[in-house]
């Protein structure tokens, strides 16, 4: 897999080389960590990065994992990253469906990933909308992403170190709640993304085409925030032309 660089510089803080920024190793058993440390998660967008993008959808019977989501997950698991989903869910606030629809869409994909080896270490969701329509959650709340509600409050749950952590989402919206929660992020490039309203909080620190992909970017390159890979996908993404720039050999591969 060719992978090129992103523009350094990206951050505004590089990691303190005395800080290791995610597990470089499986946990051992024989030697625990000590219990006030936190651990480094991998926090992931639901829908369009998880599962394919089916809108509004709460059925089970309908949800499909993305190309590449078990090979990611159960690369991020066995190097000892908790897995844990952050998800917009405006069908609530929008009246579309009740929150107790979620719960069942939550034990289906505990189920998927069960089989495959891969434990869920949380599922999050934001039921508002400010716009919604159903009175109690038509709310502008700090836990609709582009807000990092989400992400913090399943850190603190958790004992999360946010500052070693990771959010892998589908839009800009997913990368500015992972920057704004101060994780590291990776932008999945499947032409989800519209609008494109790019900004320094919306910069991800790199860009893949699939979560198999960002797994492998995030065990290979966890301490080089600056110099990560990006993986061009979309034509409409403006990280294909930085991508294509940056590294000549990939230029010509697809
Ligand atoms: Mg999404
Ligand atoms: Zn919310």
């Amino acid at each position: 897999m060719a992978v090129s660089r992103l523009e350094p510089g990206t951050r505004s803080v590089p990691p303190s080389p005395s800080t290791p920024l995610i597990p470089s190793a499986p946990p051992n058993p024989s030697t625990p960590p000590a219990p006030d440390s936190r651990r480094a998660a991998v926090f992931l967008d639901k829908d369009g990065t998880l599962v394919e993008d089916v809108p509004y959808n709460v059925d089970p019977a309908l949800i499909r994992l993305t190309r590449g989501a078990i090979e990611g997950l159960l690369t991020l698991h066995r190097a000892g990253f908790p897995l844990i989903v952050v998800s917009n869910q405006s069908g609530v606030a929008r009246g579309l469906f009740d929150e107790a629809a979620l719960g069942p869409v939550e034990a289906r994909l505990r189920e998927l990933l069960g089989a495959a080896g891969v434990p869920l270490a949380g599922f999050y969701y934001c039921p508002h909308h400010p716009d919604g329509s159903v009175a109690r959650y038509a709310v502008a709340c700090g836990c609709r992403k582009p807000a990092a509600g989400l992400i913090e409050r399943a850190a603190r749950d958790r004992e999360i170190d946010l500052g070693s952590s990771w959010m892998v989402g589908d839009i800009l919206h997913d990368v500015e709640a992972g920057r704004a929660a101060s994780c590291r992020t990776i932008l999945l490039d499947v032409g989800h993304e519209t609008e494109w309203k790019v900004t320094p909080a919306r910069t991800p620190d790199a860009v893949a085409p699939d979560l198999a992909t960002a797994a492998r970017l995030i065990l290979e390159h966890g301490a080089a925030v600056a110099s990560l890979g990006a993986v061009e996908r979309s034509a409409a993404s403006p990280f294909r032309s930085l991508a294509r720039a940056s590294d000549p050999a990939d230029a010509g591969s697809r």
